[in-house]
């Protein structure tokens, strides 16, 4: 198969995302008052309504509806004030009613869109964004200074609910192939799940992974769900489709079901892309249906052929009148908005001077949010000079820090952010280079002191004594005539070379700017 770079020179990829999101902040499941709990011993929570015994009928749970319209004004949907519940019918032994409720044409959120912001690595996978000039659109894309905007339309957020959780014994890996009986908890059914569906308006895995990733933030942002895709309240389908480059035309889609980590997302996509293209540049044709990506096989197999809308019978649930919101109620709801990951970083540019870039990236994880806020608000009339070290100390040390171990909780580590503070304050003034500032970082969290302590127990003050450094310079440019002549002749880029020897020769602790200077 060709790699996912060469395919991408002559098709381009249309992928739209189907997005499931447990609404688990609530107390109670969508249409009756069972409780909402994971992990309980099986078949607890459950009543004649969720278990669909003659007779039960479903009452809507308000906060559910509240939570749905919080995402859509986050999302920048329109609100529908008139909607109804419908039954969608199928037979399977997870949802005992024989039917799922959920929304038909008209859903609360229609009409939505979320910008993406892809840079670095990530925007390689988009071609041509580089003709652009910054600020140009072109299509759904407009150009950054290092990357570019993603536009992508929101087609509707709709209201539904969870099956159950069917559990296959004696086979392989849990599956229902070989298994010698299968056990069902209906714990899970009925559980309030809001739906979102994308337009194809995204163009790349990477693009989808990010849309997956904002998503994220900006639900658990609003409280409505602990969207974990380890344990399912969060997962997506990816449609994907490929189209030679210049068509105007959609392809035939392959929809890859219950994606459950971002890393599956993308490189799902990215072996679909590839498989297609194979397919297709053989002569051979795609078929509408879905496929499961093995990540541990990383390939995708086929589940099914796809099924019609007609298949489900869909029609307006009769036992449920249709839904009417009111204009006081949409409007207590916009009040209740906390402020968005986009807002947040906008004010980090604004109060704090930093770039997009950084601004954007620092509202990524709850805890880098966490631990720059305090620290800003720890360092008081020194943060908006101060804000721009603690966020490469946040993006770059603390990051890599929480990403090279598991399941650590930053909030309980012995780098306060006063501790932050500290620390980059020591290198703002000058006493440490931010080389040393690696080390006592490292220090701060293995042996739980003040950054200071360390730098005093370990000798480590920089040397910003002029005359101290000119001394190491003399003996270094002595013990180099060789590279003093080349240097003298043109090859400047040896100054690297000198300032490496003087920081050797002070064992680290001389102060690098100063070294540079003087040598010049
Ligand atoms: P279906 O009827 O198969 O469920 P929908 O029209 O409801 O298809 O779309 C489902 C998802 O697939 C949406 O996110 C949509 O953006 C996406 N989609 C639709 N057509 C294509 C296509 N040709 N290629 C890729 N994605 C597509
Ligand atoms: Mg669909
Ligand atoms: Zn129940």
């Amino acid at each position: 198969m060709k790699t996912m770079e060469e395919v991408l020179k002559d098709w381009e990829a249309v992928i739209g995302l189907e997005v499931h999101c447990e609404l688990t902040k609530l107390e109670t499941k969508m249409f009756c008052g069972c409780k909402l709990e994971f992990g309980a011993e099986p078949n607890t929570h459950t009543c004649p309504v969720c278990l669909g015994l003659p007779g039960a009928l479903p009452v809507p749970n308000r906060a559910a509806i509240q939570s749905i319209v919080l995402a859509g004004l986050a999302t920048n949907c329109d609100i529908e004030k008139h909607t109804m519940f419908y039954r969608k019918g199928y037979m399977y032994p997870d949802m005992a009613k024989n039917f799922q409720t959920t929304q038909g044409p008209k859903a609360f959120c229609m009409r939505g869109h979320l910008d993406l912001a892809v840079d670095g690595r990530g925007a390689q996978e988009r071609l041509f964004w580089k003709d652009l000039a910054t600020g140009e659109q072109s299509e759904n894309m407009t150009r950054t200074d290092d990357g570019y905007i993603a536009h992508v339309g929101i087609t509707r957020i709709h209201m539904e609910e969870d099956a159950g959780k069917m559990i296959h014994i004696g086979g392989d890996d849990g599956r229902i192939a070989g298994a010698t009986h299968s056990l069902v908890d209906y714990n899970r059914a009925g559980t309030p799940l809001i739906e979102l569906v994308t337009e194809p308006d995204l163009r790349t895995p990477e693009e989808a992974r990010l849309f997956m990733q904002k998503l994220r933030q900006i639900f658990l942002t609003l409280g409505i769900s602990d969207c974990s895709m380890e344990e399912g309240s969060l997962r997506a389908d990816g449609n994907i489709s490929l189209r030679r480059r210049g068509s105007k035309e959609f392809g035939t889609k392959t929809e890859l079901k219950n994606i459950n980590s971002f890393k599956s997302l993308h490189d799902g996509l990215a072996y679909e892309i590839c498989r297609q293209a194979e397919v297709l540049e053989e002569g051979g044709q795609i078929y509408q249906e879905t496929r499961h990506w093995d990540p541990s096989k990383k390939h995708t197999i086929v589940m099914r052929v796809k099924e019609t809308a007609d298949d489900y019978r869909m029609f307006p649930d009769p036992d449920l009148a249709p839904y009417d919101l009111s204009d006081e109620f949409i409007d207590r709801v916009r009040d209740m908005l906390p402020e968005l990951p986009d807002q947040r970083a906008a004010r980090y540019e604004r109060d704090f001077g930093l770039s997009a870039y950084d601004a954007r990236h620092l509202v990524e994880h709850r805890y880098i949010i966490d631990f720059f806020e305090a620290a800003c608000e720890a360092a008081g009339a020194a943060a908006k000079d101060l804000a721009k070290p603690l966020a490469n100390l946040a993006l770059n040390d603390i990051s890599a820090y929480v990403n090279a171990g598991e399941g650590i909780d930053f909030s309980q580590s012995a780098l306060t952010p006063a501790r932050g503070v500290e620390l980059v304050s020591l290198v703002a003034e000058d006493a440490i280079s931010s080389k040393q500032a690696k080390e006592v970082f490292a220090a701060v969290l293995e042996e739980d002191k003040d950054p200071q302590v360390i730098v005093e127990e370990r000798g480590m003050k920089q040397v910003s004594d002029t005359g101290a450094i000119e001394a190491v310079i003399d003996e270094v440019l002595a013990a180099n005539p060789d590279k003093v002549e080349q240097y003298k002749g043109g090859k400047t880029g040896l100054i690297g070379f000198f300032v490496g020897q003087c920081m050797k020769a002070m064992k680290g602790q001389g102060n690098p700017k100063l070294i540079n200077e003087l040598l010049a």
